[in-house]
């Protein structure tokens, strides 16, 4: 068959049965930069046939995990196009007659097998260590056997006539040309006894009437396709071209990546969905470029790229055949790269809502605890690799009461809590007259402070940080006094001698 170059249409096609999962994420990823690196359109099709599994929560979650991916589509739900509807319930009619038009040619067969005959059927073949596939009983059906089954009404499927014999061929755009023997072929069911199609008829249909030039989906899906290539030749269409993308394996590399989230080695958590990615404080810009990189690369070195530069650079050519792990130690490098260059405005927008919900800001946020988150956030930036991670970053700038639960905290390596007491109570007063807390100030007027006293900078400096972080380890001294400003620390220095003295008694 001559194949002609068509403009590049390409679709997502999910079936919403259960929530986003991170694999379907990357399908999608590389239909849309595959759309729009050639000017194309990218088509959502809900492939909602099989009723008993779908499920609207599914659909909504769907839809709600694209829009924060960022990835839009050109037609389909919402947004409708020129082959509406793009939700395959609502297209029945359109798959009863093609599957009519595929019986009248003599490419399909009615079916009229009971469940009762079928269970039966597999039983025996099981008993003779032979696979499960339908026996074409009824393929075999003399016309006048066949006007009498329909004379009584008896129920039917449609199943598709597979050659009986010789070879399908797969043209892959990544994985090569693929022979399937005819003989390992199902007569598939094509439309079932309600009336609703299978997955095979309504796909093959809707990808040939919404004029797809690429069919790119998950490597499980290649099974299924001499199925769809027999079936495009039995309607005389012309395929579109098929890409399997190569499977994702689990981060150690062992076997695919799990549907749910797991447990790894630490008690660590292995997420799996768009949305549990989402609330663990992932960026989708980070979640987009890692994904579009598992199986995808256009060089041997480049890790971090925009989106720009991968619609420029979005090839066939450059996804690989073989199986790619989906290492979360990478994802998570890369989130932290990506809070990084973030503009302090945009991160701590984006931060909030975790701030929120860990109940450390209130909803809505007050200006000036606003001003003050963004205060903070340079300090935060280079601390944090997922958004998550700013409630504990950040919390002791919130706490109204620092409990210092190891005395450690407030003394110095060599000092006891009498002397520590009275260099902080120096340190209070001090501070209390300063009219500038900037950082630059504070430091001259520490520094100059632990020479009066006698001490080590080093010394002086640790049972302030813990006085007023309630930490070992914070961000520079200076500077997260200089956030907390004039009246917090004050009051926790205030807290702190109050607990050298207990400690003193
Ligand atoms: N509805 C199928 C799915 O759930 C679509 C597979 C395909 O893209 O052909 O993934």
């Amino acid at each position: 068959m001559t194949t002609t170059p068509r403009q590049v249409r390409v679709r997502f096609a999910p079936s919403p049965t259960g929530p986003f999962h991170a694999g379907g994420a990357r399908t999608v990823l590389y239909n849309w930069l595959f759309a729009r690196r050639h000017a194309g359109t990218l088509i959502l099709r809900i492939e909602d046939t099989d009723r008993a599994r779908y499920s609207a929560q599914a659909e909504a979650d769907l839809l709600d995990s694209l829009r924060w991916l960022g990835i839009t589509w050109d037609e389909g739900p919402e947004v409708g196009g020129p082959y509406a509807p793009y939700v395959q319930s609502q297209r029945t009619e359109l798959y009863r007659h093609y599957a009519q038009v595929l019986l009248d040619c003599g490419c399909a067969y009615k079916c009229f097998c009971s469940a009762e005959r079928l269970a039966q059927m597999r039983q025996e073949q099981r008993q003779r260590g032979e696979g499960g596939s339908y026996d074409r009983h009824c393929r075999r059906l003399a016309a006048e056997e066949r006007a009498a089954l329909e004379k009584q009404g008896r129920s039917f499927v449609i199943r598709l006539k597979v050659p009986p014999e010789g070879q399908t061929v797969v043209q892959d755009r990544i994985r090569g040309e693929i022979t399937f023997d005819n003989t390992v072929l199902e007569d598939a069911i094509l439309l079932k006894s309600d009336g609703y199609p299978t997955y095979h008829l309504a796909n093959v249909v809707d990808d040939h009437l919404m004029e797809i030039s690429h069919v790119m989906r998950g490597d499980e899906w290649l099974s299924s396709t001499p199925l769809h290539v027999i079936m495009y030749e039995a309607f005389g269409w012309q395929p579109p071209v098929f890409a399997h993308l190569p499977v994702i394996l689990s981060p150690t590399g062992q076997g695919k990546m799990s549907k749910r989230k797991v447990k790894g080695p630490g008690g660590k958590e292995y997420y799996v969905l768009v949305q549990e990615f989402r609330q663990a404080g992932y960026l989708p810009e980070a979640m987009v470029n890692f994904l579009a990189r598992l199986g995808w690369a256009y060089d041997d070195r480049t890790e971090v790229f925009d989106l720009e530069e991968m619609i420029a650079n979005f090839s066939l050519d450059g996804v690989s055949s073989s199986p790619a792990a989906f290492s979360y130690d990478k994802l998570l490098w890369m989130n932290g790269v990506y809070i990084r260059s973030l503009e302090v405005h945009d991160l701590a927008r984006r931060c909030l809502p975790f701030l929120q919900q860990a109940g450390l800001v209130p909803d809505p946020c007050p200006p000036a605890t606003w001003d003050y988150i963004l205060r903070m956030m340079p300090l935060l930036q280079p601390r944090i690799a997922t958004l998550a991670d700013v409630v504990e970053h950040s919390a002791y700038f919130f706490t109204s009461e620092i409990v210092y639960d190891d005395p450690q905290l407030l003394l110095p390596k060599k000092g006891g809590p009498a002397e520590t007491r009275a260099a902080l109570a120096q340190v209070r007063q001090r501070l209390a007259v300063l009219e500038s807390f900037d950082e630059a100030t504070l430091e001259t007027v520490l520094r100059e402070m632990a020479d009066t006293l006698g001490w080590k900078a080093g010394q002086l400096f640790m049972p302030i940080r813990g006085a007023v972080t309630g930490r070992k380890v914070s961000p520079g001294l200076f500077e997260t006094l200089s956030v907390l400003g004039q009246a917090r620390t004050l009051q926790r220095l205030d807290r702190a001698l109050e607990a050298l003295q207990e400690l003193e008694d």
